[in-house]
């Protein structure tokens, strides 16, 4: 077979708005003269730099509040993609504007987050790390510079008078008293802000604009204000905090960030983006052309939830074992529950980027863990529900205690990577339910009277079962066959509709498996506003004692294998250890009958 270079080439990724943007973009050359200082810095900064090397720059911008969830990684895996693909970089920056809830351990988490998804913030070896709390002078000048525009005001109207005042959708709001405040007044109280001689919300600073906009967020927004609180990073040097929606942009310009992407919530906080950038430009302030806003759908995915607020709930009130629970949607917790990389990164360009709110099925994420996990998941076999197996008459035919020592692949369609080892003997361990006293129509497991193949070993005939005082079944006979075995000749002389899967008495580990079950068990569990911890499924974690083949003792933590026809499952990443495994449940797998 004849390799063109057409074939060999990497799939052309699918195209969509914000890749079109982009292309447009670099295209018109918009930000093809900008400079950039090699750092974060203003318009004069910028400008003494030379033009810079990257096409784009895009940001993910955590707030280090809570582990990040699957929704985070869609941002991720866009803003990192992007820039890969158009010759740009993307920088990680912590939003850590906000005193309150702010925590190292979030930072070090979200470090260890994106690195793991496969994505790097540098660029021939110039880091791309920032945190907004290091913008906080910059931002005060900002805001001095537009108070002296007359463009700022602060004002001190009561939060109940601000709110009755700002209006609603249909009624335009009320100038504050202190609007027409002069800007040495204004500088003046600003500054008695910053000293720390105003109480908490007593006073904000507010953008001049417009009270009476359509667009409720033109409407003279807060822009600064006051909490006497200790930042993580900063301390007690700061008692007034920027806003969000004024503090963003503003980081988004001091590093040359061309494409901001954001989510749809954002979409009417674009023209106060806007808006500032152009009085920040004007006055020489920050680097041009500025950052322009683009919004994208966010992620809802069926049976969870994905706020970190409501996560942190989760965690809080004991409802999961910790952030990185296995059934948690945080990265920690699909981590843990077997979710690789390529497995995250395929759902995500699966999903696909639109401007349009949908909700992405939870079964789409499984079947890209199934479709990862195939090509690379050792084999192996587990009992999940076990019952012992008796063979009569091994010890008559093959002789008292003898160990026929038996091997599969590790993998089906990969040869190269080698066998594995167990025994066969006279007690076998089968799952419970591959036995029925009276077998349902189309059932072609053990019952008396029928032959199974016992998979990689023999072929034998179930005589019946034992039941112990409460009926319960505690053994299952059945006869061997004799030259059967899997791989010898004539093996397959005789006809078997079954195959089962079996651990040995003489070499199966006991360990546990966690299986998992959704965590919610409404599709849309805060969907309306709705109480989500009442949509719980309380019985979302079933542990049993399974029997496994020796071959998962050994596994390394977070290590996935296919046990067979029962799904992926991963040896835990905190609880495994090698000779005394645990295992959980990462997805079943959809034909879990398939006669081998
Ligand atoms: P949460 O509500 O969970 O706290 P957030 O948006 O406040 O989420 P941030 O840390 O501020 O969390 O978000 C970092 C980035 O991740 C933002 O750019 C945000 O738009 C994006 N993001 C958050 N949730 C989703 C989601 N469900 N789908 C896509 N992107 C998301
Ligand atoms: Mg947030």
């Amino acid at each position: 077979m004849t390799h063109s270079k057409a074939t060999e080439t990497a799939p052309v990724k699918p195209s969509n708005f914000l890749r079109q943007i982009i292309e447009s973009d670099v295209a018109k050359q918009t930000y093809g003269q900008r400079r950039w200082s090699g750092r974060p810095g203003d318009g004069p900064t910028q400008q003494a730099g030379a033009v810079d090397i990257a096409k784009i720059r895009t940001r993910f911008p955590p707030e280090p509040n809570g582990y990040l969830h699957i929704g985070h990684a869609k941002s991720i895996c866009l803003n990192f993609g992007l820039a890969q693909d158009y010759g740009g970089v993307c920088h990680l920056r912590f939003d850590d504007t906000n005193p309150e809830k702010e925590d190292q351990r979030y930072v070090d988490a979200i470090v260890d987050t994106v690195q793991w998804l496969g994505f790097s913030w540098e660029q021939n070896g110039t880091s791309h790390r920032y945190q907004a709390s290091d913008y906080f002078d910059f931002m005060y000048r900002c805001a001095e510079f537009l108070i002296t525009q007359d463009v700022a005001y602060v004002d001190e109207q009561s939060a109940e008078d601000m709110r009755v005042n700002r209006g609603d959708f249909g009624t335009p709001g009320t100038d504050s008293p202190f609007r027409s405040r002069s800007v040495e007044e204004n500088l003046a109280r600003f500054r008695a802000m910053r000293a720390g001689e105003l109480a908490d919300g007593s006073a904000v600073l507010r953008a001049k604009i417009d009270m009476a906009s359509a667009n409720i967020n033109l409407r003279d927004p807060a822009i600064y204000r006051i909490r006497h609180a200790t930042h993580h990073h900063t301390g007690d040097q700061w008692c007034i905090y920027p806003m969000y929606t004024f503090a963003h942009p503003i980081e988004d310009a001091l590093e040359n960030i061309t494409h901001s992407i954001c989510t749809l919530e954002f979409e009417d906080q674009r023209p106060f983006y806007d808006w500032l950038m152009t009085q920040l430009a004007t006055g020489g302030l920050i680097n041009t052309p500025p950052p322009k806003q683009y919004e994208f759908a966010r992620l809802n995915l069926t049976y969870v939830v994905t706020s970190k607020r409501k996560l942190a709930q989760l965690v809080n009130d004991h409802h999961v074992a910790g952030w990185d629970d296995p059934r948690m949607p945080t990265i920690v917790g699909l981590r843990r529950r077997g979710y690789t990389p390529a497995a995250m990164r395929l759902f995500i360009e699966r999903i696909g980027v639109t401007k349009s709110d949908a909700w992405i099925d939870y079964s789409t994420l499984e079947g890209c863990l199934r479709e990862t996990l195939d090509s690379e998941a050792a084999r192996a076999m587990a009992v999940l529900d076990p019952v012992k197996l008796h063979i009569e008459n091994w010890d008559a035919l093959m002789g008292a205690g003898h160990l026929e020592p038996c091997s599969a692949p590790v993998h089906p369609h990969d040869p190269e990577r080698g066998t594995r080892a167990f025994s066969f003997g006279a007690d076998l361990f089968i799952e419970r339910d591959d036995y029925a006293e009276e077998p349902p129509k189309g059932y072609f497991r053990l019952f008396p009277g029928n032959k199974v193949r016992l998979k990689y070993g023999y072929i034998v005939e179930c005589i019946g079962a034992v039941r112990d005082a409460d009926d319960r079944i505690t053994q299952v006979n059945a006869r061997l066959i004799p030259d059967t075995k899997s791989g010898t000749p004539g093996a397959s002389s005789v006809k078997v509709k079954g195959v089962i899967t079996w651990v040995g008495a003489s070499d199966g580990v006991r360990a546990p498996v966690r299986l998992y079950d959704r965590l919610f068990k409404e599709s849309q569990p805060d969907g309306g506003g709705r109480d989500f911890i009442a949509a719980l499924n309380t019985d979302s974690l079933q542990t049993v004692e399974a029997l496994l083949e020796p071959s998962l003792a050994q596994a390394a933590p977070g290590q996935s294998f296919q046990f067979e026809r029962l799904g992926y499952f991963v040896a835990d990443r905190e609880e495994h250890q090698k000779g005394q495994p645990v295992f959980n449940r990462s997805v079943g797998l959809k034909d879990s009958w398939v006669a081998v």
